[in-house]
């Protein structure tokens, strides 16, 4: 079964999944190696990470000097298509004009999703994330806790490929011994920093990220991964040996044509497409879920953007794994005599409760960085290091202001310079003057590379203001209805900015740094909007009753028992920490959950 049309689609389906990034990719991997017929609808184009991406092409030779291009919205290296803030013809509303009542929607519309261009941060929620209620009398407790999702962090970590240490931490989990690649060294900045970090108590240990530092081990793991399944261990050993480790020298935005870092088609939907029981449907926009009379999931109905018409596609159970919001978007536009509110909504939670990671930044120049001696600093793309939440003393005895906490990630390095990279050399040098010849390269070698900053990323709890909605009026140019953002700060993320800005601006200092601290006075300025950080998740949470929630603690809609979601759209809550790996831990253990009712009979 391969990449199709939509004049070869089959008459029905065992399984529809609608999107092909992190959530719908484990979905398809999970599902496929155990024999189910799937079907994947994608909105975006084919694309081919080991042949499309410009990662061995140097800035001189990107055209017009990489600027963006309408197809290409970040400009000539990156590998993202049809992605970005503003997708043309596929707009979205804000219900309020104010600055700190925007969301901004981060969408990629290719094979793969966001997958082919993320960060790669892959950090496992903690205890405490899945029980915020319990814990700090705020937010939604999960259905479930950790240790009901432990064994499905492993379970990926070890299929994707994740670099790491256990570091014994709080809140922080360890993985089970051997699942974890080793970690690459710590850069220059990271270890300055670490040294220099434990003056004001920050705990700076290497990050963790989906990137290969060693070939896979293709004669175990395919065993402890599937069990008993001689089929998909020797398509996942092969596919194993196929990817490279990491060359450490180019940047994994870019894409990796290798296939040293995890993006959806190298690692889920390559060996789920050798089992022969995956369809994968290219160009093809989900519009609506289609009911039968009992209220059970038949299908979906989609544009085929290749010619503009409307066809359909049967399954004996969906999954929308499209993106959080967009999965969201299509249960409310999903709308019958049955669900007037839209699909699955007889709890009226649909589109409620989303949140991003609450964010801010600090950036200092370092008088010791400068006329650093000329090393080679390649490595992974982004930080090596993080500085995780440790705080957690504080946070118990109330003395924060917000529950929760942040981590915080470095800006830092002297890897391989961009096409801007002088850009504000001149600032630095202090005379305000546009500098040239002899002078532009002495200080172009004596600035470069002598900047540290912390973006932190931290814990959002749901609030009743942020939601989304269909536009009343707005239609995309498929004539499918729009989402209308509703945004809104609570003080503990206003006292959690206040306290990262704070935190941040010392451990600069400690550093040696010369800080130029955001004003406190004006927090929204300080913030990152709602949704810059691209990490929305919510809108269809999960929970312990139909009434107060979407989904049970599978990811299976309360309403629609053969409707599942396999996306950020579940989450109770969010963390201190970045989301991708939780989908697709989630996904996985949502999907073995689906096949055991398949087989019981009961989808
Ligand atoms: C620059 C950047 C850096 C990031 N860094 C990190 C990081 O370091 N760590 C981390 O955890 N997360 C990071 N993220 C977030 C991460 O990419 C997402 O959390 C993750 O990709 C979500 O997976 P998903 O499957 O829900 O959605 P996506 O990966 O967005 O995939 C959804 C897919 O569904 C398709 N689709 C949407 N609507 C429809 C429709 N109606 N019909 C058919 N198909 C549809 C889309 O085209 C897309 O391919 C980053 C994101 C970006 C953009
Ligand atoms: S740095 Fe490594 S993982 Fe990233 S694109 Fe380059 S080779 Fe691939």
């Amino acid at each position: 079964m391969p990449v199709i049309t939509s004049n070869t689609l089959k008459d029905t389906y065992d399984v529809i999944i609608v999107g092909s990034g992190a959530g719908g990719g484990q979905t398809a991997y999970t599902l496929t190696m155990e024999g189910v017929k799937v079907l994947m609808l994608e909105a975006g184009r084919s694309f081919d990470p080991a042949t499309e991406v410009a990662m061995f092409q140097l800035p001189s030779h990107a055209p017009l000097r990489g600027v963006s291009t309408p197809d290409k919205q970040y400009g000539f290296h990156d590998c993202s298509i049809n992605s970005g803030w503003n997708i043309p013809g596929e707009p979205y509303t804000n219900a309020s004009p104010e600055p700190e009542h925007q969301f901004r929607w981060w969408r990629q519309r290719m094979m793969g999703g966001r997958t082919n261009h993320w960060g790669r941060i892959s950090l496992r929620n903690g205890p405490y994330d899945f029980k915020p209620r319990t814990r700090f009398g705020a937010g939604f407790d999960w259905p479930i806790g950790y240790e009901d999702v432990a064994p499905y962090y492993d379970k990926v970590e070890m299929l994707v490929g994740v670099f790491g240490t256990n570091e014994g931490l709080e809140n922080s989990p360890d993985s089970s011994p051997g699942v974890l690649q080793p970690a690459p060294k710590l850069r220059v900045g990271e270890l300055y920093a670490q040294k220099h970090g434990q003056k004001v108590g920050a705990k700076i240990v290497p990050i963790h990220r989906a990137v290969l530092t060693k070939p896979q081990d293709a004669d175990t793991l395919p065993a402890k991964l599937h069990p008993k399944n001689a089929k998909a261990q020797r398509i996942l050993a092969e596919h194993m040996r196929m990817r490279a480790p990491c060359f450490w020298a180019t940047d994994c935005h870019r894409g990796c044509a290798i296939r040293a870092n995890y993006d959806s088609q190298t690692v889920h939907l390559r060996p789920a497409l050798a089992t022969e029981n995956l369809d994968i449907l290219p160009n093809a926009m989900a519009r609506e879920v289609t009911i039968d009379k009992q209220g059970k999931a038949t299908g979906v109905t989609f544009i085929d953007k290749t010619n503009g018409q409307e066809r359909h596609a049967a399954g004996r159970v969906v999954v929308l794994a499209a993106s959080s919001q967009e999965s969201v978007r299509l249960l409310l536009n999903s709308k019958s005599a049955l669900f007037p509110h839209g699909l699955a909504n007889s709890s009226g939670k649909v589109g409620k409760y989303i949140t991003d990671s609450v964010s801010s930044s600090v950036g200092a120049h370092i008088p010791a960085f400068e006329n650093m001696p000329v090393h080679n600093e390649d490595g992974a793309g982004g930080p090596h290091a993080y500085v995780p939440w440790t705080l957690h003393d504080q946070n118990r005895n109330g003395e924060l202001g917000f529950p929760g906490g942040y981590h915080l990630e470095f800006t830092t390095g002297r890897q391989m310079p961009s096409l801007t990279v002088v850009n504000g050399i001149d600032r630095l040098a202090g005379d305000g003057g546009v500098l040239y010849g002899k002078r532009l390269k002495e200080d172009a070698r004596r600035f470069y590379g002598c900047n540290l900053g912390f973006g932190a990323q931290g814990t959002m709890l749901p609030n009743d203001g942020t939601y989304c909605e269909l536009d009343p009026t707005l239609k995309d140019q498929w004539g499918i209805p729009v989402l209308r953002f509703h945004w809104k700060w609570t003080d503990f993320d206003l006292n959690q900015v206040r306290h990262q800005q704070k935190f941040i601006t010392e451990l600069l200092q400690a550093a040696g740094g010369k800080v130029s601290p955001k004003t406190e006075a004006d927090i929204f300025k300080t913030m990152k909007p709602g949704g810059s950080v691209i990490h929305e998740v919510g809108g269809a949470i999960m929970g312990e009753d139909r009434e107060t929630s979407v989904t049970n603690q599978w990811s299976q809609t309360w309403d629609v028992k053969n409707l599942f979601l396999a996306d950020g759209a579940p989450f109770a809550s969010t963390a201190d920490k970045n989301p991708t790996l939780t989908i697709m831990a989630l996904a996985w253990r949502m999907a073995d959950h689906l096949m055991d009712e398949l087989k019981k009979g009961n989808l």
